[in-house]
């Protein structure tokens, strides 16, 4: 019994002393130390994510040789930015694109679950792709850089039609083609297909008292009636879509005159967000009431979705 404790400990004692000598197993294991408590960042709609932030990172000597090392493997790969253990590919597509990005991000769930992103099968420069296993779990993310033209090789799906920047684990930020990177299984990765997502970035434009249109690079734009919540006290309203604020007053019998109450009972149109007019008062319907518009400001609009 005390002689086999002695085998076990002298095993690890070797196994301790090799980790410290040789930092590399592989191509990427190094001793990060990362901080997660405290550290969340939000999804465009606001849903918050727990993120790690590294206390170190890897020296000068430990990142070149990690560039060599990737780099020699994938000849032709653009080089954008270092090694670094401080941010990976999800927290780079997703959230920040940037590589002073701090933070590593280990699931994208919260952000697919996000209605400010839609999957689609026709991706262009800013949209991400996401990389699959064929077990359906995650493996990579990227940013759409350039739309290629051609047809599928297979590799990964239709990737090949497309450039994509990426970090890839932790190591350095490249550009490649879609279907070229570590992460595809014909690579030597896990991941079989790909499937692209597209982060709305809606601008409200031609806003009236009645209605906003709304504009995204994937779609025509659409007029429709704002979406009106009451704030304040009695009379102030804003749109929850595009912040515009408009003042109405309740239309009653007592502040209008029977004349105009009249007309407005017997010609206006009684749907939600139909406006008249009659002489110089605008009258609005909504939510079973008719209102006087009486004043209208545009607030400033802060698109509720732009990444840093
Ligand atoms: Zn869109
Ligand atoms: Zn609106």
């Amino acid at each position: 019994m005390k002689r086999s404790l002695k085998i076990i400990s002298v095993f690890f004692s070797i196994l301790f002393t090799f980790a410290t000598i040789i930092p590399v197993f592989g191509s990427e294991i190094y001793s990060i130390v990362y901080e997660r408590e405290g550290h969340t960042i939000t999804t465009p709609n606001g849903t918050a994510v727990a993120v790690w932030v590294a206390l170190n990172d890897y020296s000068e000597e430990e990142k070149l040789s990690t560039r060599v090392e990737t780099e020699e493997r994938f000849p032709g790969i653009e080089f954008l930015g270092e090694v670094t253990g401080r941010y990976n590919c999800h927290s780079y597509a997703w959230y920040q694109r940037s590589t002073s990005n701090p933070y590593w991000l280990d699931s994208i769930d919260a952000f697919l679950a996000d209605p400010n992103y839609m999957e689609t099968t026709t991706p262009a420069v800013g949209d991400i792709i996401v990389y699959y296993t064929p077990a359906n779990n995650v493996n990579h993310s990227g940013v759409i850089d350039e739309v290629l033209s051609g047809t599928s090789n297979g590799v990964c799906g239709d990737a090949n039609l497309y450039m994509v920047v990426s970090k890839w684990g932790k190591r350095a930020l490249y550009r490649h083609r879609g279907d070229y990177c570590d992460y595809v299984r014909e690579h030597g990765g896990s991941s079989s297909y790909v499937k692209y997502y597209h982060m709305h970035l809606y601008t409200y434009t031609d806003r009236t008292v009645y209605v906003h249109t709304v504009n995204c690079s994937c779609m025509d734009p659409i007029t429709e009636p704002h979406t009106w919540v009451q704030i304040g006290i009695e009379s102030l309203f804003r749109c929850t879509v595009c912040g515009y604020r408009s003042t109405f007053t309740p239309a009653n019998p007592e502040n209008v005159s029977a004349e105009i109450w009249m007309q407005l009972m017997t010609r206006a149109t009684m749907e939600d967000g139909a406006t008249f007019t009659l002489g110089n008062m605008t009258f609005c319907y909504m939510d079973g009431q008719y209102y006087i518009v009486t004043e209208c400001a545009p607030d400033v609009v802060i698109p509720p979705n732009v990444m840093e």
